[in-house]
Parts: C-alpha cells; structure tokens; sequence
C-alpha cells in the first residue's frame, strides 16, 4: 500500500520541485515492494524523459594500480602487499585506446591509483597522443592531483573528470580515507569544474558505518554541485584491507539512491556500475531501469586486469562488448550514438565560483 506521503515526495520531483532531506529519507527507508517498485518506475520515467532511451559507452583503461594513499576500502591501498603492482607504459596506454575507437568506442575513461610517476607532463602527452590519433573523448580518474596537473591535462585535450567522494560524512571520510580531507576534495571538484571539465562524482552505498541520514546528505550534495557524472556503488569487500570482514553493500539500497539521483537530477550521465553487476548477477540491468544510463566496459589488457582489485570479483565482471546490443534490446534501450557528453534538459546552473576553503557540509 503507498503511502499518501511517499506520494507527495515522487511528485515533488515531477513538479521540479527540490526534495526536502526528510522526503528523501522518507524514499530511501521504505520497505513495502509496492513503494519502492514505484520509486524506480518513476525514476526510470524521469530517465527517459531527460536522457532517453540511449545507453552510453565508455572504454575503461586502468593504466596502473600504483597508489599513494591507504583507503581502507580500497585493495589498491599502498598498504596491500599482496598486490602485484604494474604500471602500462605511455605507448601501450594510448595504443589501447585506439584500439577501442576501432571497436565503436567514442570515449575512453583513464584510471589509475594516485600515481605520482605519471607526472602531469607525462599524463599530458598521452592525452595529446590518444587525440591526435583518435576522435575520443577522454574521462580521467586519476585521483586527488594540484591545480596544475588539471589545468596541464585539460590543455592537452582531456574533455572529463571522475573524482568520488564516496560520502559527505566528514566523519566517515576521514575514518575510510585518513590522509585525505573532504573539504579538499570538495574544493578540487571545484576546480575542475572551474577548468572546464565535464565533472563526475560519487558514493559508494554500504559503508560501514553510514546511516541513511548520510545517504540523503550524499544525494542533496550530488544536486547542489550539479555534477555531470554520478558513479553510485555498493560497498564491496576486498580480503586484503582492514575491511575485509564487513558485509557487502546491498543493491536495493544502491538502486534507491541512484533512482532517487536520477529524479533529482534530471540529465546527469549516470552508470550501471560494474559493482553492480558484482554483488548481483543482472545488477546492472536492474540499474539501467532504475536511472542509469552509461555503461562502462573493461578495455584493460588481460595481463593486467586482474591486479586491477579495488574490490574483488571486478576482472570477472559479467559484461562483455558481445552481450550489450542483446541486453540492451531486451531492456528497449539502445547504444548511445556520439560521445555521450551530458545533454542540459534544463539550464545549466552551475556553481558560481569554487568552494571557498572553508566549504562547510552543514550549508548543505
Ligand atoms: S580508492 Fe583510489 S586513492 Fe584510495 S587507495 Fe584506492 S586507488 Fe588509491
């Protein structure tokens, strides 16, 4: 039975009205199946008015799992030395991604741990490489890095941005990510956004520790930085990391916050995450009709993939560039045409300037 409130609250979104805190933790609490089968119907109605029915594709190449800092969540941690480290050559980055533009590709997501030996100058050459030789949009996911690096890599052409927050609770942040400061990042996703990029954020749904309260705090943030990009993912656990005994996220709580995301942002690119189709086989269908609109697949070469393990289970992910046409036809949904940049359904309001220091996560 729905609830007269739970109404009211979808409704909000459909009238562009902004949810308050309380309705979207009214939408994230529900337990009744009739309540939350509405949630993604209509999240999936709001998807397909602001976006359409076109999936999106990008090619992921993770050039290097070096990394500087010790997330606790993380299996690339500098800490895990169990992994078995690699780093792709310069050469062998930008022949990978041509090699995804002969595929259809027309964007290339590059990610790495924070790597300090792909200095800026370095990193710069291979974007200006990659387009020369290739009609490809670049995404960079490269981690926490100085103004200049940013300014250096979108002079040679990097088009994009991915840097997750994974949550707004300072608390958290700093337990989860203890060299690292929120109001920091939140200050760099300003810059980036200052440069020109198309920038991209995110959560990731399970922490240990996080309370819905959180969860609506994430949501409400994503809205107020009106962000390009949104990647939410559950929680998963790696066997090399202090969290290794923690319970994964669940996918109907990942499913909600990303519904709710999408009626709350209209025409923000949001993914099916690869972790979704980890911790439930078919978990990125359920996203794609839940909000989602971008799928991302692995173009990492084989002998590398499998060192890639910020959670486990990713080199095995269930997708394959064979299998998309036929997935996506039985969801009626196609392959984006283009480059898949974010397409405003309403006046871009972008934040005017950049977090002052001082940035506060009560404003929110
Ligand atoms: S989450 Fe990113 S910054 Fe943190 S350890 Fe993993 S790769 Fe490094």
């Amino acid at each position: 039975m729905v609830r007269q409130e739970f109404l009211t609250a979808i409704k909000a979104g459909q009238e562009g009205r902004e949810l308050s805190r309380e309705e979207i933790l009214l939408l994230l609490s529900s337990t009744d199946e009739e309540e939350n089968q509405l949630l993604f119907s209509e999240a999936d109605r709001v998807r397909q008015n602001a976006v359409g029915d076109e999936v999106h594709l990008r090619a992921i190449v993770e050039f290097s799992n070096y990394c500087v800092q010790n997330c606790l969540y993380c299996g690339l941690r500098r800490d895990n030395h169990e992994l078995v480290r690699y780093r792709m050559s310069p050469a062998e980055i930008v022949e990978v991604a041509i090699k995804a533009r002969t595929q259809g590709f027309q964007t290339v997501v590059l990610q790495s741990g924070e790597d300090s030996w792909f200095t800026g100058d370095r990193l710069a050459g291979v974007i200006q490489k990659i387009k020369e030789q290739a009609d490809l949009a670049i995404t960079l996911s490269v981690g926490e890095r100085t103004y200049a690096d940013y300014w250096a890599w979108k002079k040679a052409g990097a088009d994009r941005y991915l840097l997750k927050y994974e949550t707004t609770s300072p608390a958290l942040f700093k337990n989860l990510r203890p060299e690292r400061d929120l109001a920091d990042r939140l200050k760099a996703l300003g810059s980036l956004q200052e440069l020109g990029y198309e920038v991209g954020s995110g959560n990731m749904v399970g922490l240990p520790g996080q309370t819905n309260e959180d969860l609506a705090a994430d949501i409400q943030l994503f809205c107020k930085m009106d962000f390009d990009m949104i990647g939410i993912s559950p929680f998963i656990a790696h066997p090399q990391t202090p969290l290794a005994r923690v319970v994964n996220g669940e996918l109907g709580k990942v499913l909600k916050v990303l519904a709710i995301t999408r009626i709350v942002t209209k025409d923000t690119n949001l993914p099916a995450t690869t972790a979704t189709g980890i911790v439930q086989d078919k978990g990125r269908q359920e996203a794609l009709l839940s909000g989602a609109n971008v799928i991302m697949l692995n173009m990492t070469p084989s002998a590398y993939r499998k060192h890639y393990q910020i959670y486990p289970g990713k080199e095995r992910s269930p997708l394959e560039m064979q299998a998309i046409p036929e997935m996506l036809f039985s969801l009626r949904r196609k392959i984006g045409l283009g480059k898949g940049q974010r397409i405003h359904s309403r006046p871009a309001e972008k934040p005017e300037s950049l977090p002052p220091a001082n940035f506060s996560l009560l404003s929110i």
